[in-house]
């Protein structure tokens, strides 16, 4: 309260004054505010670019679409193949490469109505390869390689499980046939809860037979990218809607819309 009071008698006083620096990250430390993650419009706006920026999406009506009172359009994500490099199942930090201009085309999803989830297979915790902390150090690895082309996805979602028993080091409890491993829509069914989420406006995007027969289950529209496993797994004979080289491409099918 006290560094409020002071920022406050900087406002009175015509001195500058900055609320992120001189409010948030000293209450931050007291722990009496607290902060919450949010799909909905949040945006700088403290110059005049940023300022008329924000203008147009208000009048493009993005502000509007992306309050979470109103169903959500969104773009589901396969993450390995799609997102960052297929290299077969990641267990690694140094394996994690983004996929050619995959910020790209996540940016392009960032700056559209559409918000972005991320739906993943990591059967290797069940196979006791990757612990949950190691999982969660690789998400945000992928996080900050997004970050720091000005990308990002707004949830990511995993399923950790694998339905074969009997192989050594495997967690046994990981180890059943669950309802969230793709192309089971669990998942997804969960993001759509959380976010308010219209199924009928998304599209699931994939680069795997596996991927699209999942947004197939879920009655979406689906993308095939020939990025990773160039959808010649071979599991699902299924035919996706559209079928684009890279996410670069994905903007064309959503402003299509
Ligand atoms: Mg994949
Ligand atoms: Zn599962």
């Amino acid at each position: 309260m006290l560094y409020q009071t002071a920022f406050l008698i900087n406002i009175l006083k015509n001195q500058k004054t900055d609320f992120e620096k001189d409010v948030v990250n000293i209450e931050l430390n007291s722990k009496t505010i607290y902060s919450y993650h949010s799909t909905e419009y949040v945006k700088d706006a403290g110059t005049p670019d940023r300022y008329y920026s924000v203008c147009k999406d208000v009048e493009a009506g993005i502000v509007k679409a992306k309050n979470l009172r109103n169903p959500q359009k969104c773009i589901f994500l396969d993450r390995d193949g799609t997102i960052n490099k297929y290299v077969g199942f990641a267990r690694y930090l140094n394996q994690i490469e983004l996929e050619n201009n995959s910020s790209i085309g996540l940016k392009d999803i960032n700056q559209s109505e559409f918000i972005s989830i991320v739906i993943t297979n990591q059967p290797v915790v069940a196979r006791g390869e990757v612990s949950f902390e190691q999982l969660r150090e690789i998400n945000n690895k992928i996080e900050t390689l997004l970050g720091k082309d000005g990308a990002y996805f707004d949830d990511l979602f995993f399923c950790p499980h694998h339905p074969y028993k009997g192989f050594e080091g495997e967690i046994p409890s990981l180890k059943f046939d669950c309802d969230c491993r793709k192309p089971k829509i669990c998942l997804l069914l969960q993001a759509k809860e959380k976010y308010n989420i219209d199924s009928t406006k998304c599209y699931f995007v994939g680069d795997t037979t596996m991927d699209i027969q999942t947004g197939v289950n879920a009655g979406m529209k689906t993308i095939l990218v020939k990025t990773g496993e160039k959808g010649e797994d071979g599991k699902y004979d299924v035919k996706p809607d559209f079928v684009i080289n890279s996410l670069v491409e994905i903007k064309n099918i959503m402003g299509g819309d």
